[in-house]
């Protein structure tokens, strides 16, 4: 069920090294390549923080991490890294046709039989070579469309109303989608599932969130600064470790965290001890 597996007591957790957090980010499946690089930079900033006096571990990572197209890569890295729910690919709202409308179709689709050329004179075409089959690159995540062709009574036609579904326990969504002449259908569709909706919790967030996995600070604030006022944190909690996996009944790792204390403008450490 949907319940977030207690985290250990904080004095439970053992301490790790600075090749021990290394390796951790590194066999962490949820980092990116990015993020992995700003987890490294913080990482360590924060071991050098605690060998040598007056060095702000943060300031250290964002010096590190570089400049990209007039903007430190740290501060953009960061904003990327707050815990939030981010829409499957299906569900995001698109300015040109959207997926294939799943209404029923309204005309039943027969396939019609091939039609003998009507100028004997001409002869046939020759096909010289079969083509290959295309190669489809799609972005992560893409599901295809359902195929009219195959599957009975679904329309097909390329759609432009989404109705959003939000998922009971989780707050996920899943999107349908209807074409221009299925927009009764799809209201219909939005108001079967508006109670649903309404009832549904916040979703359960799927992006971001490593960065409080293996550093302690106060987060909030600093995601807060970078991501903007629309920012809210979710009521799950910042860490990604504690967050619920729905249909997951693995107990999640304990990881070793390196604190850090970030104390008004100026950011400090603390080091490892309390
Ligand atoms: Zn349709």
């Amino acid at each position: 069920m949907l319940r977030s597996v207690p985290a250990p007591a904080e004095e439970q957790r053992p301490k790790r090294s600075f090749a021990e957090l290394v390796a951790a980010i590194y066999e962490d499946p949820r980092v990116g390549h990015e993020t992995r690089e700003l987890l490294l930079a913080v990482a360590y900033a924060v071991d050098l923080a605690k060998r040598e006096d007056g060095v702000s571990p943060l300031k250290v990572a964002r010096r590190k991490l570089g400049v990209h197209a007039g903007r430190a890569r740290y501060d953009r890295l960061i904003a990327n890294d707050a815990p939030r729910y981010e829409l499957p690919y299906q569900a995001q709202e698109r300015c040109n046709l959207g997926p294939a409308c799943e209404a029923p179709r309204l005309r039943p689709y027969r396939p019609r039989p091939y039609k003998p050329r009507t100028q004997p004179e001409l002869p046939e075409p020759t096909l010289i070579r079969k083509p290959p089959p295309p190669i489809v690159y799609v972005p992560d995540g893409y599901t295809p469309p359902r195929d009219w062709r195959t599957e009975d009574g679904v329309c097909g036609a390329g759609s432009h109303h989404r109705v959003l579904e939000k998922d009971p326990r989780t707050g996920w969504v899943t999107a349908h989608w209807f074409c221009k002449r299925h927009k009764e259908h799809a209201e219909r569709v939005a108001e079967q599932v508006r109670a649903q909706n309404e009832a549904a919790p916040e979703p359960i967030p799927n992006a971001g969130g490593l960065l409080p996995c293996y550093f302690k600070a106060d987060w909030e604030k600093v995601y807060r600064h970078y991501r903007g006022k629309f920012w809210e944190p979710p009521s799950y909690g910042l860490c990604a470790d504690d967050w619920p996996a729905p249909g997951e009944t693995r107990p999640l790792p304990s990881r070793g965290r390196l604190r850090m204390v970030v104390g008004g403008a100026d950011l400090e450490t603390e080091g490892e001890a309390e």
